[in-house]
């Protein structure tokens, strides 16, 4: 594992209108890291996250992947950045009415100008990755919530991302949904795929994260490793969080 940062966030804010969201975020996710994040809600979690590929415009700041910064160039290389960070989301956003292999093969083909044979093998293969290969012609909705999300998990693989980045990905699960998921993102860990993970899947965290982010009022108020974090926070607000959830 080198430790070149493959996902750098320098100084980031962000406003809506006249109020501040992220205030002065810096964070470094090296190559084949897992960086989790925690924080109350409203603490500006996934808008941090929306600003890694722009869904979301930063107001000031740098954010760049495998050191090329999205926020300067063209907007064709920013398209072509977009496609290097992975995101998936509380809700799956499938196609409904598309079969999940075709899910799978759209974007490849439409953003990787892949062909149909190139995309399907791909998609394939995504989708073995993530145990779902036998379920390759069915629609979403005979899907349940947690292969829905590992499908949405095998097309965000399927364009080659260089950092994958994670919403919430278990919060729409019925608990016992949560562990397949799960045990598809340490899988992917396992295979070198540097990784940012807002969740509150706290287990996973201590077994699977390199680091542990915590967020409150848009600033990164204290970060360390899962022990660290989780058994000895240094600084109050951490401590009030974490006993809450816990
Ligand atoms: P989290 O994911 O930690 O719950 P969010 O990033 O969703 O937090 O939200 C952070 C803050 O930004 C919240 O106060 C939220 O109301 C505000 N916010 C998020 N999106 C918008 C938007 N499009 N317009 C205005 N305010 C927003
Ligand atoms: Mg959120």
């Amino acid at each position: 594992m080198s430790n070149r940062p493959m996902l750098e966030i320098v100084a980031l804010e962000k406003r809506f209108g006249s109020t501040q969201v992220l205030r002065d975020i810096h964070l470094k996710v090296p190559q084949g890291e897992l960086v989790f994040v925690i924080g109350p809600s409203g603490s500006g979690k996934s808008t941090m996250l929306r600003c890694c590929n722009r869904l979301e415009e930063p107001s000031g700041g740098d954010i760049l992947i495998d050191g090329r910064n999205i926020m300067a160039g063209t907007t064709r290389d920013l398209n072509r950045m977009r496609l290097q960070v992975g995101m998936v989301f509380q809700g799956f956003h499938l196609y409904p009415h598309m079969t999940v292999l075709r899910n799978i093969t759209l974007a490849q083909r439409k953003a990787l100008k892949r062909s149909d044979e190139e995309a399907k093998a791909r998609a394939m293969d995504m989708l073995e990755q993530v145990g779902l290969a036998h379920k390759a012609e069915a629609y979403p909705g005979e899907l349940s919530g947690g292969q829905q999300q590992r499908v949405a998990i095998a097309r965000a693989l399927a364009l080659d991302p260089k950092v994958m980045l994670f919403d919430e990905p278990t919060s729409a699960l019925d608990p016992e949904l949560v562990g397949s998921v799960l045990t598809v993102m340490k899988g992917l860990k396992a295979k070198g795929m540097t990784m940012l993970v807002v969740s509150h899947e706290m287990g996973f965290a201590r077994e699977t994260a390199d680091r542990v982010i915590f967020m409150d009022g848009g600033v990164v108020v204290e970060e360390g490793t899962p022990d660290e974090i989780f058994g000895a926070p240094k600084v109050e607000r951490t401590r009030a969080f974490l006993s809450r959830v816990a």
